[in-house]
């Protein structure tokens, strides 16, 4: 008997076609996706879904939430076998993150997208959504948490980014590498990657903003959140985790107001670490309160600090979940 997999076609280049005119890619009124299905039914019963149909620009975690609980829903109401999401490229990493820190579930969960849209030469589309199938589909990709199939690799949510603006084979997973690779004949795992902290929410409410440091940034802009009523901060730091000391009267100014503050670097290799003792270096940043991050890069750490806040984890705890 064929397996059950739930499809949720959510946007992006893959469901998007170019006007020959114009050069222009844009969602279609149908979405591509649906037609090729005759190529892959034959692999499993495929539970269709399209909650939506956005470019992954327009993707917020209000619609991460709502995959979630589509996909909780199936969970509990139906026997599924795997879950494949088809995805936008420029915010997938996200959705994938938020996934595998709010689901528990022993299944395959993968989100895949395409750099090409479907009439365009080389779309990559359709083999991503095949590939994806397939790892949904293998024993061995259970209790793995979330992964992310595109171009014959398989990566995990927390590692994963996309690295290249247009090139087929932007998702990377810096410092790690990918867990797996999909064959002609095989899929083939090299990897156990460890899995994540999961947060309880129902919602999605809190307020994160991301800054990125560089030379010369001074204080208006920690000045400027302060008076927007954050709750939470995440800054791509440089290099260990050091700021322009012209920054430090503003982050005071925020942590005193008990905004917890994290600390990830804009270099996309390595953790940050309390290193240097000069003004704005790491060992002062820490002793102000600043949390140190575990490599997670800022547009995770920030879903991480969100769903956190959003579950009520204990703010004093809060350096733990980023240690690891
Ligand atoms: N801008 C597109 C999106 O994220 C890119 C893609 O899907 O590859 O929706």
């Amino acid at each position: 008997m064929k397996k059950n997999i739930l499809v949720i076609h959510t946007g992006g280049t893959i469901s998007m076609e170019e006007d020959a005119s114009t050069g222009a890619v844009k969602p279609t009124k149908d979405n591509p996706m649906k037609d090729k299905n005759d190529q892959v039914f034959s692999m499993a019963n495929l539970l269709i879904e399209d909650p939506f149909t956005l470019p992954s620009p327009h993707i917020t975690p209000l619609e991460m939430l709502k995959i979630k609980e589509m996909i909780e829903d199936y969970l509990k109401n139906q026997d599924i076998s795997g879950v494949v999401i088809t995805h936008g490229t420029d915010t997938l990493e996200e959705t994938a993150y938020f996934l595998d820190s709010t689901i528990s579930t022993d299944i395959p969960i993968v989100l895949t997208g395409a750099m090409r849209s479907s009439n365009e030469i080389g779309f990559d589309g359709l083999y991503n959504y095949i590939s994806s199938i397939r790892v949904a589909l293998c024993p061995e990709a259970r209790k793995k948490g979330v992964l992310v199939v595109l171009n014959d690799e398989i990566h995990t949510a927390k590692n994963v980014t996309k690295t290249h603006t247009s090139n087929v084979s932007t998702f990377q997973s810096p410092q790690y590498g990918p867990i797996g690779i999909v064959t002609k004949r095989k899929i083939l795992f090299h990897h156990q990657p460890m899995l994540s902290d999961k947060f309880n929410i129902t919602s999605i409410s809190k307020n994160v903003p991301l800054l990125k440091a560089h030379a010369g940034m001074d204080s208006s802009l920690f000045y400027a959140l302060k008076s927007l009523k954050i709750d939470g901060l995440i800054i791509e730091a440089l290099g260990q985790g050091n700021l322009p000391p012209q920054t430090l009267p503003g982050l005071s100014a925020l942590l005193e107001d008990q905004i917890p503050v994290v600390l990830v670097s804009r270099c996309f290799n390595g953790i940050t670490q309390d290193v240097y003792g000069y003004e704005g270096g790491g060992k002062q940043l820490k002793e102000k309160g600043v949390i140190f991050s575990n490599g997670l890069n800022g547009q995770k750490a920030r879903i991480k600090l969100l769903l956190a806040l959003e579950a009520n984890f204990d703010q004093s705890k809060l350096s733990d979940i980023f240690s690891y």
